[in-house]
Formats: structure tokens, C-alpha cells, sequence
């Protein structure tokens, strides 16, 4: 076999032909600049971590759109040194840091520097993974990591996928194949093609009435409306109801209207809760519908060697969404869309003849647009590789375990004082509780655990996030982070009870300047 020659030399390249006058393009002739301006860069980084004792400054958007709004952006400084200066006041001295132990708000997880390091050299050399010809290797780099989320799923050879932007984007073409496998199936129609059947009015979506909003909005996106889509009560762990899903079905069908799929969501947003996969499998594969597993958030126990379990079932599924900017330490973005039968992508495919996947047709160089929503697309694989190569997804899956860990001597902690009401044992990592005390009634607790969101980001020791289920306002923890420690979480909920007090008391004082 020949030895391919690569295009780097080892020797340093001495044939500079780039043009001086064209001092900020990224070549050889920049190099040093740009090594410069790197290290600049690194050292502000490094003074920005170091110097994040906070979560947050507590600036609210006045203030900093005020400084935003002085930008003259057609006066360039023509400086690395001043233009990082000026980033550091307008961006880096108030950004919320989601490294910092106290940031319990959302699903946004601290980063593995592996992953870090890949941004760096992804923009440099800036593939696009639309097409080899754009990519190369990169596209193989994706494909890999693919295959390795297919084979972590347990689905077969026949599974495909492709990295998207999110969770947003893999629900809406989980829904986008559902639909069009329905109108194929059920009507002979091609909506690629045709656009919507007369039927698609009467098409049905099932998810629990605490999955994630990108399920209406998919829907809407696909011309089925948000009122296509069915919600289904959950039970007291907060999963979706079987026999709630049942009698949804039962009933849409009774009145004409056509069941295309089951959205189960592994690791709701809010509570962590996995809905009865299996179950849900069971009753897809009955009906003959689409079952779509968003495992946005749930996708860590994939790199767990004790929790894989809690999501058996999900190799029944037709399609899942993984997050690895959630669960897997990435940076945004970073995400997976797969289907556990890849002819499904012909119905996103522009040529009508996709097929060949390029795992069957060897000959054929691999263009992994036939497989995605994007055309130019950002080669994110590589932070997910870099991270499984220097890191490994062991060490992946024990930072997800340690943080399920956490979550369940919080709440033991926390059901502990009189002063906290908690509304569910967490499964993987959030905890919703609320601030409760008995002289004050539901609509003032309401606007309490209101407040006290708002309260805490604007002190900036800490972040924590809020929700509402059935009308009534919670806090919430979201833990991701291993360096966070049951100590943090107590020092938390101390700031929390602190907060309440001066709130419940402020409440009081308008309500007596009233009188
Ligand atoms: C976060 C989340 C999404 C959306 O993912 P993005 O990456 O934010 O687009 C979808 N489903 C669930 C369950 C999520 O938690």
C-alpha cells in the first residue's frame, strides 16, 4: 500500500506567498500574531476563571446594555490588547460562570478542558461536515462517535445519526421522520415532495405534560400545530402515565384523529424523571407508531457503568436525542440525533435516491448532509472525540454518577428542614422543592419562591433556577457539577432561607403600608 502524504510537512513551511497587506487573515504569514494574541487571550481566560469567586456580578441588563450600547462598531481599535480589555468589561467581568460549584440553575454543565482545547483547533482549520470534500477526517471523526452512541444505545447496524445544535434540533427531526414515515406508510404520500396530506390535521403527538417545549414547537415548525400535541398527565414520580398514554390514544383514535408518536422523555428537564421506556416500547410497537426517546438530559447514564439500566427500553425506540453539551462535560454545542433505521433519512435527503449510507456503499465518499437539517455545519464532533481520547467516557460516566449522588443526599438534607417543601425523590440530578412556612398562604409562597430566583442571581453567589407545575412556583437545583459538594448545596439552601426572611419580610411591610 502507498504511504499518503501528508499535506503537513514536518519541516516548517518557509514559502510564504500571503500578502502583508491583509494583516488579520489566519495563515501561515499571521502565525506569530495569532500565537500571540492566543496567549493574550489564554491569560485573560486564566484571570476570568481564577478571579470567578462568584457566580454572577449581579449587573442586571440595564446597566450592561448601557456599556454595550457605547460601542461604536465603525471605530475597530485595531488592537487584540484593547479589544480583550474591552471584552473583559462588557462580557467576561459579568458572565455566569458554570464552572462555579454554586451554579445549580440549568442543565448547563461544567466543561472538560479536552473539549476545550478541540474548539481551538475546530475553528482554526474550520472543516465544514457537510461534505468530504469539505472535511475528510472529520467526517469519519463524527461517524465514529455515531456508531459509538448507537452501540451505547443498543441499537444495530442499521441505526445511523448526526450531530446537530441540540436537543431543539434532534426533537424537530425525531417529529420531521415521524411525520413523514406516517404519510408514507399510512396514505402513500410523500410530504418531501407533496407537502402535507389532507390527514395531517388529524395527526397526533403523545409526550408527558412535562416534557420539553421543543415538542410544540416542532410540531408547529411542521405544519401539525401545537394542538397536535397531546399532553399526558404524569404520575407522582413525575413520569408519564400508562394509562393516561392509553386512554389519550384510545380516545384520539375514537374520534378520528391518527396517533404518529410517543414522545418519551429519558430525564425530564425539571425532575430528572425517565418515562416507562419499555412500556412505552411496547405500546408504540402495538399501535404501530413512532417512538422518540429525548434523552437530552439522560444521555449521561449511557457513560455510566451502574445506571445504564434506568434506560432499558430505549434500544426499542425509532429515534433519540442525546445532549452531550448536558451530560457529557461539552461545550454548546454538542449533540446527537439518531434513528435506529437509517433509510428513515431519506425523507430529509435532497436527492431522492439516498440510500447508501456511506457504510454500504464503500466506493462512495460520505456526505453527511444527506443526513442533516444544516448544510455548513461545525465539525463539534471533535470536542466529544478529544474528550473520549485524553479523558475517557469512565470518567465521563463517574462525574454523572458522583452528581446523581449528590442530588440524593441533597434532598435528604433538605427534607430535613421543616422549611422546605420538597415534591419529588430525584432519579438523576435536579431537585424542585419549595420555601414553604405556615404564615403565609399559597398565593404569597407563590410569589416568595417568585422572587427568590430573581433575589439570588441579582446577589450572584450562587445561581439556582425556578419552575411551575400545576400553578405552583418551585426552586430548583440542577447539579452537574462534581466540584460541587453537599456543603455548597447547604450553604445554598442557608442563602435561600436568608433570602425568603427578607422578602416574607418586605411583604409584610407593603402589606401593612397599605392598611
Ligand atoms: C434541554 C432539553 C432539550 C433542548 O435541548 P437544547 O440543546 O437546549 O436545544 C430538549 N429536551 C430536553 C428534555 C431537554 O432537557
Amino acid at each position: 500500500m502507498n504511504q499518503l502524504a501528508p499535506v503537513l510537512d514536518s519541516q516548517s513551511a518557509s514559502n510564504s506567498h500571503s500578502d502583508p497587506s491583509h494583516p488579520y487573515i489566519f495563515n501561515e504569514s499571521n502565525l506569530l500574531h495569532y500565537e500571540m494574541a492566543s496567549m493574550q487571550t489564554m491569560s485573560l481566560i486564566h484571570q476570568a476563571i481564577r478571579r470567578a469567586k462568584k457566580v454572577h456580578s449581579g449587573v442586571n441588563h440595564q446597566q450592561l446594555s448601557q456599556l454595550v450600547a457605547n460601542i461604536d462598531l465603525s471605530q475597530p481599535l485595531h488592537s487584540v490588547d484593547k479589544a480583550l480589555d474591552e471584552i473583559k468589561a462588557l462580557y467576561l467581568d459579568h458572565a455566569v460562570y458554570f464552572h462555579h460549584p454554586k451554579y445549580v440553575a440549568h442543565l448547563n454543565c461544567p466543561v472538560a478542558y479536552p473539549a476545550v482545547i478541540a474548539e481551538q483547533l475546530l475553528s482554526a482549520i474550520n472543516s465544514s461536515l457537510d461534505t468530504w470534500d469539505q472535511s475528510a477526517g472529520g467526517t469519519l471523526i463524527e461517524q465514529k462517535l455515531i456508531d459509538w452512541s448507537v452501540q451505547r444505545i443498543g441499537f444495530d447496524s442499521h441505526a445511523d445519526g448526526i450531530f446537530t445544535s441540540g436537543g431543539s434540533q434532534s426533537n424537530l427531526m425525531a417529529l420531521l421522520l415521524a411525520r413523514d414515515d406516517a404519510a408514507k406508510r399510512l396514505h402513500g404520500h410523500v410530504i418531501r415532495d407533496h407537502g402535507l396530506p389532507a390527514q395531517a390535521k388529524r395527526y397526533r403527538i403523545f409526550c408527558s405534560e412535562v416534557s420539553h417545549f421543543s415538542i410544540q414547537k416542532s410540531a408547529a415548525l411542521l405544519g401539525l400545530g401545537y394542538n397536535a400535541v397531546v399532553p399526558v398527565s404524569v404520575d407522582k414520580h413525575f413520569k408519564m402515565d400508562l394509562d393516561a398514554l392509553d386512554a389519550a390514544m384510545c380516545q384520539a383514535r375514537a374520534q378520528g384523529d391518527i396517533p404518529i408518536a410517543v414522545i418519551a422523555t429519558a430525564g425530564t428537564t425539571d425532575f430528572g424523571s425517565i418515562d416507562p421506556l419499555a412500556s412505552i416500547a411496547e405500546r408504540c410497537q402495538k399501535q404501530q407508531v413512532w417512538m422518540h426517546v429525548d434523552a437530552a438530559y439522560g444521555c449521561g447514564l449511557l457513560a455510566t457503568d451502574d445506571y445504564t439500566h434506568l434506560l432499558s427500553g430505549i434500544e426499542h425506540a425509532d429515534s433519540v436525542t442525546l445532549d452531550y453539551h448536558k451530560s457529557f462535560l461539552q461545550p454548546v454545542s454538542s449533540s446527537a440525533f439518531i434513528v435506529a433505521d437509517k433509510q428513515q433519512f431519506q425523507h430529509l435527503t435532497h436527492h431522492a435516491d439516498y440510500l447508501n449510507p456511506f457504510s454500504d456503499c464503500p466506493q462512495a465518499a460520505p456526505n453527511l448532509v444527506d443526513k442533516s437539517l444544516q448544510t455548513t455545519r461545525r465539525f463539534d464532533a471533535l470536542k466529544l472525540w478529544l474528550t473520549l481520547r485524553i479523558m475517557g467516557s469512565e470518567q465521563v460516566g463517574r462525574v454523572f454518577s458522583s452528581v446523581m449522588a449528590l442530588a440524593r443526599s441533597s434532598f435528604v438534607t433538605l427534607k430535613q428542614d421543616q422549611e422546605f417543601e420538597l415534591v419529588h425523590e430525584p432519579e438523576l440530578s435536579t431537585l424542585v422543592f419549595r420555601f414553604i412556612d405556615p404564615q403565609l398562604d399559597d398565593e404569597q409562597l407563590n410569589t416568595l419562591n417568585y422572587q427568590i430566583k430573581d433575589e439570588l442571581f441579582k446577589q450572584g453567589e450562587c445561581a439556582i433556577a425556578r419552575t411551575k407545575f400545576r400553578g405552583i412556583n418551585y426552586l430548583k437545583f440542577t447539579l452537574l457539577n462534581p466540584n460541587t459538594a453537599i456543603e455548597d448545596i447547604k450553604t445554598i439552601a442557608a442563602e435561600i432561607k436568608a433570602c425568603a426572611y427578607t422578602l416574607k419580610a418586605r411583604l409584610f411591610e407593603k402589606e401593612t403600608n397599605y392598611e
